[in-house]
């Protein structure tokens, strides 16, 4: 790793007003001044902003955010141009790319040029035979600039169980607006939030 590498921070702020996924809770603060000092409540979602899924996410005897290891959240990852795609990631776009197994895995879809101030129901996600491909091909994360790796409504959770049950981390809501195709260092710690089914993160790409 170069040791002045550019840090790209593709977190999104969280704050009362900020979007979160339709039925996840709404983001609480509350900022009290004491005598000398300033200090805030705050109640937020497992699954609020830039996030991680756990494997307990969707198998609760599988892994927390907690205690997924850290080698497994940083180190050498591919930024995988899908601006074109319509609907959905397929089978058909990774393809090409030739996944390697132990890959960390971001995709920037057209969901990036759009932001993150508002939902979207027709936001870019990840097909579920896309999933057992990822999944196959044994990556070690992947990351997308989605609220949620999943269709909204679909009825096919693959993007979810494949990936998760297999150990393979998600992260979602990730920013790439500001990130070219290519490689860079991943750098995403969750709060370590004990047990826990997600974990908000601060992630930020080195290149
Ligand atoms: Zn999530």
């Amino acid at each position: 790793m170069k040791l002045q590498a550019r840090i790209i921070d593709i977190s999104v702020p969280i704050h009362t007003k900020m979007v979160t996924y339709p039925g996840d809770p709404k983001v609480v603060i509350r900022t009290k001044r004491g005598k000398r000092t300033y200090g805030s409540e705050i109640k937020f979602g497992s699954h609020t902003g830039t996030h991680m899924d756990a494997p307990r996410h969707v198998v609760w005897r599988h892994k927390g955010a907690d205690e997924i290891p850290l080698s497994q959240c940083v180190g050498p990852c591919r930024v995988l141009d899908m601006t074109r795609v319509k609907d959905a990631v397929r089978v058909e776009h990774l393809r090409r790319h030739r996944i390697q197994r132990g890959e960390r895995i971001l995709v920037r879809t057209r969901n990036s040029a759009r932001g993150f101030k508002k939902f979207y129901n027709d936001y870019v996600y990840l097909d579920g035979d896309a999933a057992v491909y990822l999944a196959k091909r044994g990556i070690k994360l992947f990351g997308i600039d989605a609220l949620s790796v999943k269709q909204k409504g679909s009825s096919d959770v693959r993007p979810h169980t494949k990936l998760l049950e297999k150990g393979i981390v998600i992260f979602e809501t990730l920013d790439l607006s500001r990130v070219k195709p290519g490689r860079y260092t991943f750098v995403g710690l969750p709060l370590k939030l004990q047990g826990l089914d997600g974990a908000p993160a601060r992630v930020v790409l080195l290149g």
